[in-house]
């Protein structure tokens, strides 16, 4: 039987949409009531123009969100925690000394994106809302147990980041919904992080992508442990039952071990163009165990 092939078209010239720049938050909210299912918004565009130029997404109005000074907020307030707006960039996020310091799992995962230039124009918002499998910033997010602020005409509402993502390039947002910011609350005492992104070469999408989260690991009462996945289930996902486990009061390496186990359980990895099923198992079995012997170790 002939192998079915699939062939990637890019167009010279993007479809014809119309263009709008609002200046504040509700003109845009407006303009996405009004078109709403025919509207898309814009942010860096890294996705959605790549994903224009080949079809896969024709809206007939694009609002740029960019030029709303209020969805550019960097803010962080100690004790309570960090909101990104929706038009910061992955590179001030990598810039920032805060990031850095005290949500590094986030930074380490923003470090393994794609590279400089395209980190200077796509945003932290724009990386959940297109809703990659392999989203390299949805480990950490998740770890970190973030909060999406979404705003609509009829008001907003906050989500946790683990309900966030439906399906392979679906979210729960609404047709009239934006993400105006994430928020992350203060990481537990003594928290550190790591993403670990396996990939073919440098700048590759993540074929398997692990982002851990270890505080207090000799305390079992205290002892939080988190690990959450990208490329090996529709949605990028946590295995929240990690951190259920690592409150027995077992030896360290025990647990680890069956951390691991749990972790190969809970996720489905399928075989396509980048990596077999097997291969990613491998990575995840192979990522898991040495996060966590860095991480309790450390
Ligand atoms: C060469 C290349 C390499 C890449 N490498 C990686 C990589 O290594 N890892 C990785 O995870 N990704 C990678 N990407 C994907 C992409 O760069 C990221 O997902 C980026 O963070 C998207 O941000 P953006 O601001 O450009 O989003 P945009 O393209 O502007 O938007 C993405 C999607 O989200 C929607 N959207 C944006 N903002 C909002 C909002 N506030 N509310 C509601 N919807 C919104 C848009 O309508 C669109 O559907 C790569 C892309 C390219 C072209």
């Amino acid at each position: 039987m002939a192998a079915s092939k699939s062939i990637i078209v890019f167009h010279t010239l993007l479809p014809e949409f119309e263009y709008f720049r609002p200046k504040t938050l509700q003109e845009a909210l407006e303009l996405l009531d009004k078109y709403k299912g025919d509207a898309r918004i814009l942010a860096g565009g890294t996705d959605l123009l790549v994903d224009m130029r080949m079809r896969l997404k024709q809206p007939k109005y694009v609002i740029d969100i960019k030029g709303i000074d209020e969805l550019h907020t960097l803010k962080y307030e100690e004790g309570k925690g960090l909101t990104i707006g929706a038009t910061v960039t992955l590179d001030e996020l990598l810039n920032n000394k805060i990031v850095k310091e005290k949500y590094y799992v986030l930074w380490d995962a923003i470090r393994q994106l794609a590279d400089t230039h395209l980190r200077m124009k796509a945003t932290l918002v724009g990386n959940i809302c297109n809703a990659s499998p392999a989203a390299d910033s949805a480990p950490a997010l998740l770890v970190l147990k973030a909060k999406v602020n979404i705003a609509s005409v009829n008001g907003t509402r906050t989500v946790e980041i683990k309900d966030f993502f439906k399906w392979v390039k679906k979210t729960i947002l609404e047709p009239n919904e934006m993400v105006t910011s994430i928020f992350i609350p203060e990481p537990p005492e003594g928290a550190k992080g790591r993403y670990l992104k396996f990939v073919r070469s440098a700048e590759d999408l993540a074929l398997v992508g692990i982002a851990a989260l270890v505080a207090n690991p000799k305390d079992p009462a205290k002892r939080i442990v988190r690990i959450a996945l990208s490329s090996v289930a529709p949605t990028p996902v946590i295995v929240e039952e990690v951190e259920e486990l690592f409150k027995q009061d077992k030896p360290l390496s025990e647990l680890a071990e069956e951390a691991v186990k749990l972790v190969k359980s809970k996720v489905s990895p399928i075989t396509d163009v980048r990596a077999t099923k097997e291969l990613r198992e491998h990575m995840v079995e192979f990522g898991t165990r040495y996060l966590l012997k860095t991480l309790l170790e450390g």
